[in-house]
């Protein structure tokens, strides 16, 4: 899936993938995507979490 690169920016340091374009509901900040456990949004800032549908 090549096109991922474009979406996504991978944190190596913490495994965490970093969706340029996604930013929290609440605080505004941007959020960090994590797919294990389970697919979701997390927000270091605030702690907000959104799960990613599917
Ligand atoms: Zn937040």
């Amino acid at each position: 899936m090549p096109y991922v690169h474009k979406l996504y920016e991978v944190d190596y340091k913490s495994g965490a993938i970093k969706r340029k374009n996604k930013t929290c509901p609440k605080c505004g900040s941007f959020m960090a995507f994590h797919q294990k456990p389970v697919a979701r949004w997390h927000c270091g800032r605030c702690g907000y979490v959104e799960y990613a549908p599917k």
